[in-house]
């Protein structure tokens, strides 16, 4: 007997068909004697209607409404799935995020959680073997009582969360691929599903934009040492043997348990990146603190910084990116400084992309980062930016050669499947 937790994203229970196949999953775990806690998204398209229908009603709208609203979708979910399973002959019960509590501070919007109260559900496992379906990508504001919600793709972090405070032996999320790719695979058909990955690397993928998981989900498993299976909700039930040591995924684990190690693993890109370039900036002691001190009291996240030392002693150059939603925020911020900053002119870009090379094996290994410029100047893809950290470096690019430079990069590294 194993105590699992199993999530299923938005396409995995995008209908009542799906919603049923969902259902015969968690009813495959059950009938295997598994205690089992779900964790659902909203149907495919809910949250993203909810988020439009609280802009259209008001541009600047209190984040504790928006999680009003958009903590809904996952309700609907849960409540399905539960009288589904009930109508299979299945023990289960819905969960919101404030019943169990599952509490969070009070960011609105982009919540972090504190603290999940599985007893409830344990002791309903033990009791009776009753399935849990708890909603995902909801918690309740400690010091208020107010819904909160956890940034879109939150429900990875609720189902990691949970599995934690329950001591799942295993995570599985299932979504509309079976695993974690070299990259995605929607862009390179080429790609390659890896059995394993280690967390560092699936933390760097994810937050350089493989959505596959959230951030902050692969962040909780490493600290918590939670195994996270992602596979697909789109096998047959069926079809899995229970009992089976390796169904088809990708195991998110310790690097140790990885036993060959490649120098690149994965590949990610972001669209979502936008590039100020300060033009002709004095080039004197505080210039940067200027600049970067409002930006960060601004709440914007400043990613890649090029400045180039000057040739006349006397003025300089100064890129950097920021996401591309807060772009116009960036330039009024840099805008309002310009007095104290002294510079001649702001340049602004939002269609360039980010793409970023993964691979713990960069530890110990030279000239990676190297090889990836000489073949994107090949293909006469110029770099405005770059930047590198221990396993992992990312070139800022034109978006119109984001798939050139991902393919071309992706064979690079011998990615490439067969
Ligand atoms: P869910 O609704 O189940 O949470 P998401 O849409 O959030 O699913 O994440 C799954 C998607 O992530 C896939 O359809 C795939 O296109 C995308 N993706 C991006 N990078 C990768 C990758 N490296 N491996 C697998 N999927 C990836
Ligand atoms: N439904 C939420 C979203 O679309 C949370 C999730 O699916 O993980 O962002
Ligand atoms: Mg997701």
């Amino acid at each position: 007997m194993a105590r699992l937790v199993m999530k299923f994203g938005g396409t995995s229970v995008a209908d009542l068909d799906r919603i049923r196949n969902v259902a015969r999953h968690v009813k495959r775990e059950v009938d295997a004697g598994h205690q089992v806690a779900v964790v659902v998204s909203a149907m495919a398209g809910v949250t993203n209607q909810l988020v439009a229908w609280c802009r259209d009603a008001a541009p600047l709208h209190d984040a504790r409404e928006y999680d009003a609203v958009v903590a809904t979708g996952e309700q609907v979910t849960a409540g399905l799935l539960a009288i589904t399973l009930e109508g299979m002959g299945v023990d289960a019960r819905s969960w919101q995020g404030w019943q169990l509590p599952i509490l969070t501070d009070g960011a609105h919007a982009s919540a972090r959680i504190l603290d999940v109260n599985g007893d409830e559900l344990v002791k309903r496992f033990t009791e009776r073997g009753q399935v849990a379906v708890i909603a995902g990508f909801q918690g309740m504001n400690k010091d208020t009582g107010r819904v909160t919600t956890l940034g879109r793709g939150g429900s990875d972090t609720s189902a990691v969360a949970i599995a934690a405070a329950i001591k799942a032996d295993r995570c599985d999320i299932y979504t509309d691929v079976d695993g974690v790719y070299t990259t995605d695979p929607r862009v390179v058909p080429k790609a390659q599903r890896m059995d394993k990955i280690a967390y560092e690397e699936m933390l760097e993928l994810a937050s350089l934009g493989a959505k596959v998981m959230q951030v902050r989900s692969v962040e909780l498993g490493m600290v918590h040492g939670v195994r996270i299976f992602v596979r697909s909700s789109f096998d047959k039930p069926e079809d899995i043997d229970p009992h089976s040591k390796n169904p088809p995924g990708t195991l998110i684990c310790d690097e140790a348990e990885i036993m060959e190690q490649q120098v690149v693993t994965g590949i990610a890109f972001s669209k979502d990146e936008a590039q100020i370039s300060i033009r002709r900036v004095q080039d004197k002691p505080g210039v940067a603190a200027a600049i970067f001190g409002p930006l960060a009291d601004a709440n914007i996240n400043v990613d890649m910084i090029v400045q180039n030392v000057s040739a006349d002693g006397a003025t300089t150059d100064l890129t950097f990116t920021v996401p591309a939603s807060d772009f116009d925020r960036a330039r009024g911020t840099i805008e309002k400084a310009k007095s104290a900053i002294g510079y001649e002119r702001l340049d602004g870009a939002t269609d360039v992309s980010k793409i970023s090379v993964i691979g713990i094996g960069m530890r110990s290994h030279a000239g990676v980062a190297a090889q990836a410029f000489k073949a994107l100047s090949e293909r006469n893809i110029n770099i405005r930016a770059i930047t590198t950290s221990e396993i992992k470096f990312s070139v800022l690019i034109d978006a119109a050669y984001t798939e050139l430079a991902v393919r071309t990069l992706h064979s690079l590294y011998g990615l490439d499947k067969g």
